[in-house]
């Protein structure tokens, strides 16, 4: 793969996000203090390398308490619902809890709206692992939507409703819900939770894919947050490739000359970075 004289653009945010760097930190403590054995409760990120790079000093993934007799257990960035932390605490399992502030947040908001009274919507991805957490701290007094159409499946008798969303969502979507709902209900209660580090870094792809002409979005394809990316720039009507590692790099998405946007999710390692924009290099 070579002479396509590619010009490379790469976004201003990129590399791992503050939540996930300081889950990854939380855990590079646990394991030096020597306290063993240590568990993260689903992999600490969308990311096989780091993922095996915890292993080899001692941090495994699982996926269930169940499988954890004694030790201490790393709560993600994603977060969980409470009813796993007071688990966890019934078994004398250690805990060290590196939910993102930014998903601390969204959980707060949502047992505040539910405590009083508010019948609390989340828009977010049905399944995601920090989608369920937020939903836990509602206490099941909640509904989970994708889109606006989804907003049918309200039960008719709430009129009291609070929103919030999970951290990765566009502010347009939550735009078009909360435009949406203020003309169902009696009383609409709605609270940003979309973190900084996403709004910036959609900003950014956004600005880039009007000066390129092919994207590239590196990271997890199982990560909210790059696939959210992939999508947005793909909308914004630039071809764009959604790729886990330089490997996936193929010399017929450019064409000679073609200007080359590269941007990441915030669980992407900047080895994962350096690797893409040296495949590039050669592509160029
Ligand atoms: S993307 Fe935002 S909410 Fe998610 S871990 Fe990173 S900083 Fe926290």
């Amino acid at each position: 793969m070579s002479g396509k004289q590619l010009k490379i653009k790469v976004a201003r945010q990129v590399g791992y996000c503050y939540g996930v760097k300081r889950a990854l930190d939380m855990a590079g403590s646990a394991a030096e203090s020597g306290r063993k054995p240590i568990y993260t409760l689903g992999p600490i990120i969308h990311n096989p390398q780091v993922v095996e790079s915890l292993r080899s000093k001692g941090i495994a993934a699982t996926d269930s308490l169940d499988t954890i007799g004694a030790g201490t257990v790393i709560i993600r960035s994603h977060g969980v619902p409470p009813s796993v932390i007071q688990e966890a605490q019934e078994r004398d399992i250690i805990v060290i809890d590196a939910t993102c502030p930014f998903v601390k947040k969204a959980q707060k908001r949502a047992a505040e709206m539910a405590a009083e009274g508010y019948f609390v919507v989340i828009l977010g991805e049905k399944d995601h692992p920090e989608v369920l957490g937020i939903m836990g701290h509602a206490g099941g007094h909640a509904l989970v939507i994708e889109q606006p159409e989804d907003l049918r499946l309200i039960p008719l008798r709430e009129r009291k409703i609070g929103l919030v969303t999970q951290t990765t969502q566009s502010a347009e979507k939550l735009q078009a819900v909360a435009g949406a709902l203020s003309t169902q209900v009696a009383e609409l209660k709605v609270f940003n939770t979309i973190c900084n580090a996403t709004a910036r870094r959609q900003t950014d792809a956004l600005e880039l894919t009007d000066n390129v002409d092919v994207m590239l979005v590196v990271g997890g394809k199982n990560s909210a947050n790059t696939s959210r990316l992939a999508q947005m720039c793909r909308e914004a009507g630039t071809p764009t490739h959604h790729i886990e590692t330089a490997g996936e790099i193929q010399n017929d998405w450019f064409a000679p000359g073609n200007v080359v946007g590269v941007t990441t999710g915030a669980s992407t390692s900047p080895d994962i970075l350096r690797d893409v924009i040296d495949a590039l290099e050669i592509v160029s």
